[in-house]
């Protein structure tokens, strides 16, 4: 089989794998196992200048590449460009976005000089997979060096309709770099639609049809059993005895207004307000670490998210009784696998997501004989595939109090039900079947659109 060149605008340090693994590499240790395999990326540190020659390592039969940024290509590319304009624009978030000529210069001159660094290293007959909305154009920068290979590129995030595309500068060019793609890949079939009509509309026709849906799943079994050999662990323990029988709610996300946080701490609050049955009896547990602090709008958030929770603590609390629960420091990813099992209610409400992890881990954390309910907003690509969750308007706090009570309320059965349809379709569709089905459609297996399909 030939060797498999992962590219990510983010690749961990090998000596810490293990420990700090990210979602993505995650995904994709089963196909990493599998065969030959390299990564090439950032590797997370910044330098007075972008390196020309990445710093090469050698895990097992995985090879690492990886590169440290120069100061302004950290702020011009990574903080500027990635950050403030393209990941508000993919959210639909125009409003949101902040331009600046000098911003896509250097998200150029990086894919560019990714690129650079990539082609000597690569064989003839690798396989290329290229990851998210950092490294749209390095594609096309390959190709204008020579490369033949077969390049994916697959894109965690959402992709928004043409119109909303278009307000980002220089969309013409984004769209134009996938005509060297082979294969590209997306969350769903309405983000694949609204990529379609963009490429098309801008007469790019061919890379079209190279578009195809590929959800992204969890490794299911993995963390059902993180989740249940925590149940007796110290923090799980302690929260348990905390709750004194109340019901817990949870909620775990980055602090990014992507994910709706302000309006789901006012659906909770509205629940209590329009609800005064469940006072006392919910307890709502939301975990939220701080990422991106150095940009402007995520320091508003947080100070928006403080002022609110503080408020609804402050009108609803008893003695005995806060309401809300609110962490933004990092908690273990096996201490919230046990919380998630324990909780009554997983709300998961991003006003726009790619896919959303946490609604996939909260159901495959659940206890088989008494699961929770999934909250979920209808604009998260798991959305799609989470029927058994009670779906809301995540912009509308009224719909999620309402949703909220019918979730406290739910007899043993429906919650079994709804919980048992979710469940099959998590531990079906895994992320080692993600990758799988992706790559047996940039290795010519099967076509683009009917492999996203098949699944
Ligand atoms: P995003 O990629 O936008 O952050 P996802 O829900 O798709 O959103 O993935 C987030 C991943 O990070 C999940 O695996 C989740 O468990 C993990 N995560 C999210 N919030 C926290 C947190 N507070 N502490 C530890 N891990 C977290």
């Amino acid at each position: 089989m030939s060797r498999l060149v992962i590219v990510a605008n983010r690749v961990p340090d090998p000596k810490e794998q293990g420990a700090v693994a990210g979602g993505l590499a995650v995904a994709l240790k089963d196909a990493l196992a599998k065969r030959d395999a390299m990564w090439f990326g950032w590797s997370g540190k910044t330098a007075p200048e972008t390196a020309t020659t990445p710093v090469e390592a050698r895990v097992g039969q995985t090879a690492y590449a990886r590169l440290d940024l120069g100061q302004d290509d950290y702020r011009h590319y990574y903080q500027g460009f990635s950050n403030a304009a393209l990941w508000p624009v993919l959210h639909y978030r125009l409003g949101v976005a902040r331009f600046d000529r000098l911003d896509w210069i250097g998200y150029q001159r990086v894919n560019a000089a990714f690129a650079a660094a990539l082609a000597p290293l690569l064989r003839p007959d690798d396989t290329i997979w290229i990851h998210d909305f950092h490294l749209f154009l390095m594609a096309k920068e390959l190709r204008a060096l020579g490369c033949k290979q077969r390049i994916g590129f697959f894109l965690h995030v959402p992709f928004p309709p043409r119109a909303v595309f278009t307000g980002l500068p220089h969309a013409h060019d984004v769209l134009a770099a996938m005509d060297a793609i082979d294969a590209i890949g997306m969350q769903t079939e309405d983000d694949a639609e609204n990529l379609r009509g963009a490429l098309i509309s801008h007469g790019h026709a061919g890379a079209a049809m190279r578009v195809g849906a590929f959800p992204i799943g969890i490794d299911a079994t993995g963390f059902a059993n993180l989740a249940s050999r925590q149940a007796t662990q110290k923090e799980v323990t302690r929260l348990r005895d905390s709750l004194a029988g109340r019901s817990l709610a949870i909620g775990v996300d980055r602090l990014d207004y992507t994910k709706g946080l302000p309006q789901r701490i006012a659906g909770f609050g509205a629940l209590l307000s329009r609800f005064p049955k469940h006072r006392g009896k919910i307890t709502f547990l939301q975990v939220a670490p701080v990422s991106r602090g150095d940009v402007a709008q995520y320091r508003a958030l947080r100070r928006e998210l403080d002022e609110s929770v503080g408020r609804i603590n402050g009108q609803m609390a008893e003695p005995d009784w806060a309401p809300i629960r609110y962490i933004t420091r990092a908690v273990a990813r096996p201490t919230l696998a046990g919380f998630m099992r324990m909780a009554r209610i997983g709300i998961v409400t991003p006003l726009r997501d790619g896919m959303n992890l946490v609604a996939k881990e909260f159901v495959a954390a659940q206890d088989a004989d008494d699961p929770g309910v999934l909250v979920l907003s209808r604009f998260a690509g798991a959305a799609q595939e989470m029927e058994g969750a009670l779906l809301v308007n995540p912009l509308d706090p009224d719909d999620i109090a309402e949703a909220l009570d019918v979730a406290m309320d739910m007899p043993a059965d429906e919650r079994l039900d709804r919980w048992a349809r979710m469940a099959a379709i998590v531990r079906a569709n895994t992320a080692a079947v993600w990758c799988r089905r992706f790559l047996a459609a940039l290795e010519g297996v099967e076509d683009v659109a009917e492999a996203g399909r098949a699944g």
